[in-house]
């Protein structure tokens, strides 16, 4: 039987980086790798995986609400490699753990543990009920040195807890912070109204 990872960090921590770099020492080494996403994710092109360092590949199978993944189609595989796993619908994680024990492929899962209201994703807490293996990728504070736990949303500029869980290409930006930047700039959001002013310390 084969393992089941989650890889899980904020925005910025180079997950795609990460997986991109797997995915190369696989195929340099004439193993049969398989790149998976959700089709949601627009970002860089319907089929593409990119990274904020220019490293990109194409995804082998784009994953909607409706895939049912079959376990014949990934035997002789090496490795199956997941980015933006947060994304997955649970029933799809189900399928991948079922892949680790037969054909007996190891699944690697990147994605985001929480949303910008720290909740967790629905992909990422089947991914965190079924993984053998729960890894951080880390990065620090936007703010200060310590690790980033927090994605903290910005809409033209100002920080908000505001809108759907899901907005991807919308004109929006996110930020790795710590709990404490995050309380403060969020306190700071739901007391936008009352002419409160956010002072990065
Ligand atoms: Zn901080």
């Amino acid at each position: 039987m084969a393992k089941l990872y989650f890889r899980y960090g904020t925005m910025d921590s180079a997950k795609s980086l990460n997986l991109l770099a797997v995915a190369h020492n696989y195929r340099k080494q004439g193993k049969r790798v398989m790149l998976m996403k959700p089709r949601l994710d627009v970002r860089f092109g319907t089929a593409k995986i990119a990274s904020r360092a220019g490293l990109e590949a194409d995804a082998d199978l784009m994953i909607d609400e409706d895939t049912t993944l079959d376990p014949r189609d990934f035997a002789g595989l090496d490795c199956v490699l997941v980015d933006e796993a947060q994304f997955l619908p649970p029933q799809v994680i189900e399928d991948l753990r079922r892949i680790t024990v037969d054909p007996g492929v190891p699944v690697i899962c990147y994605g985001l543990r929480t949303d910008f209201r720290t909740r967790l994703f629905p992909g990422a807490q089947r991914l965190m009920e079924l993984a053998d293996r729960i890894e951080e990728v880390k990065v620090t504070c936007q703010y200060c040195a310590k690790k980033a736990i927090c994605n903290l949303r910005f809409v033209n500029g100002t920080p908000t807890v505001r809108g759907p869980q899901i907005q991807l290409g919308a004109d929006e930006s996110y930020a790795p912070v710590c709990w404490a930047h995050y309380d403060e700039a969020t306190k700071h959001a739901s007391a936008e109204a009352s002419g409160a002013v956010l002072r990065p310390s």
